[in-house]
């Protein structure tokens, strides 16, 4: 085991107090009963990565135990998770009893803010036949690092005695750090995990990485190997690799770095793992920007989830029958689904009765029945003539209002029925075609109406 140096007063330091103190106690609980305690993952390449000595914001803390437990049932993780909720009862404890991990979240706790703690038995995954849910067993650190994405996320500190602040490096994950490489533990890696495709490029644009040649042939293999038509075929795949998928997904497309994430994608083909017609193509990649301008003008307080309807972009390339198929896949939520359903007949929908408007009020009863989300994504996909219409409709035109509400017709002294719907109706058509501007106006049209109409 390369020994770098102690990074025990590293991780001190740079950790917030409370959040040292648990990791400490935690430590001494698994030192009692014989077991190792690492941190792992994201949290040390992160303290190695950071090169100011401010305190590093850590939200998610992966931890492994590495001990022999007599229950079967629980591993030494569990336990170890057991014992520390004992002492942090406001703490919330999840069991994911097969994989023997368990986590502990506070939710802004006034000591330790918002923090996730993994705590997993350090083990071996055993894969029964690939892109499938790993199967677990008790094993050491070494083979649980092994386990791992990336050489960079492969690192682990020791918290407990002896040599504890060590780090353990066994695949060279410090020189891939200080090169900057992204570069997977073994051949296989893809062929095992698809999302590991999307973790790698996630990785590479967020930290400024390179993915590292040899990796690359490995992606491009692993794509190329079709494996992932698996996803496409079937109709019912793995749901824990969907929901991975789909998390790396979310995460990429929520990201603010979704544009280069998106093209290095692209680049490897990667947006085949969701299907082998779905590309960025000039098209595809200019709609998907611009309907993340439109998203940022017309929903700023993310009303909607733009990476979902980003997401929505590019499966919309595929037939009805494809699309539907990938969003259930995907388990996407149900409007999603309805909207990907929806899109074609929206679009000649809207395109036939639009070409045939001649004033305001027309192009408003086309577009008033549908939905925001569903226009937006008609809008982007449509010729310049119609999108400009649906861009205008949604900017300011479905904002218009007729000067009087029904409240005013009652104070004008007019029985409530009904005619209030019809007479106001006519007052949003005359005010949207202009023929009507002011409220005195619109007073003069009211009880002209009303006369006429008895
Ligand atoms: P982030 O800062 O984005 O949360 P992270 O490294 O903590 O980065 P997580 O998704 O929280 O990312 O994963 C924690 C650790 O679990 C990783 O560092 C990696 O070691 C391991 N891991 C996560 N997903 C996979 C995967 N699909 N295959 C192998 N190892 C994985």
């Amino acid at each position: 085991i390369p020994v770098i140096s102690c990074l025990l007063p590293a991780i001190r330091d740079r950790l917030a107090a409370p959040i040292w103190k648990l990791l400490q106690l935690a430590a001494t609980e698994a030192q009692k009963r014989g077991w190792h305690l690492y941190v792992v993952g994201g949290a040390v390449r992160d303290l190695l990565l950071t090169e100011t000595q401010d305190i590093l914001l850590v939200q998610d803390i992966d931890l492994v135990v590495d001990g022999f437990h007599n229950s079967v049932e629980v591993g030494a993780g569990v336990e170890l998770a057991l014992i520390i909720q004992k002492m942090f009862p406001n703490a919330r404890l999840s069991v994911h009893g097969e994989f023997q991990t368990a986590a502990l979240l506070w939710h802004k706790d006034p000591e330790l803010g918002s923090l996730w703690i993994d705590i997993a038995t350090s083990r071996t995954e055993f894969y029964p036949y690939p892109a499938a849910n790993p199967e677990v067993e008790a094993s050491s650190i070494r083979q649980d690092l092994y386990r791992r994405d990336f050489t960079i996320n492969a690192l682990a500190v020791r918290l407990t005695p002896p040599r504890e602040g060590e780090l353990l490096d066994f695949f060279g994950g410090m020189i891939d750090l200080r090169s900057r490489q992204i570069r997977v533990l073994h051949a296989n890696s893809f062929i095992e995990d698809p999302t590991r495709i999307y973790r790698a490029v996630r990785f590479a644009v967020r930290l400024n990485f390179e993915l590292e040649p040899q990796t690359e042939d490995y992606i491009r293999y692993a794509i190329d190997s079709g494996i992932y038509e698996r996803l496409r075929l079937e109709n019912h795949p793995t749901p824990a690799l969907t929901t991975r998928l789909k998390a790396e997904l979310k995460y990429i497309l929520d990201s603010h770095y979704w544009q280069p994430a998106l093209k290095l994608l692209a680049h490897l083909d990667a947006l085949h793992c969701l299907h082998s017609e779905i590309v960025l193509d000039e098209s595809s990649w200019w709609q998907i920007r611009c309907i993340s301008r439109w998203l940022q003008y017309l929903d700023p307080y993310n009303q909607l989830e733009h990476w979902l309807i980003r997401l929505e972009i590019l499966i919309a390339q595929l037939n009805e029958e494809e699309r539907t198929k990938i969003a259930h896949n995907l388990n996407l939520p149900k409007e999603s689904i309805e909207r990907l359903k929806l899109i074609t007949k929206i679009e000649s929908e809207v395109k036939d009765k639009l070409l045939n408007c001649d004033r305001l009020s027309h192009i408003f009863r086309v577009l008033h029945p549908y939905k925001f989300s569903n226009l937006i994504l008609v809008g982007v996909r449509s010729p310049k003539k119609i999108r400009r219409l649906i861009w205008q409709y949604l900017t300011k035109w479905s904002k218009i209002q007729a000067p009087l509400t029904g409240d005013d017709l009652k104070a004008m002294g007019y029985k409530p029925g009904p005619k209030y719907k019809q007479v106001l109706d006519q007052l949003l058509t005359k005010t949207l075609d202009g023929d009507i501007k002011t409220r005195e106006e619109a007073e003069v049209f009211v009880k002209q109406m009303m006369i006429e109409q008895g």
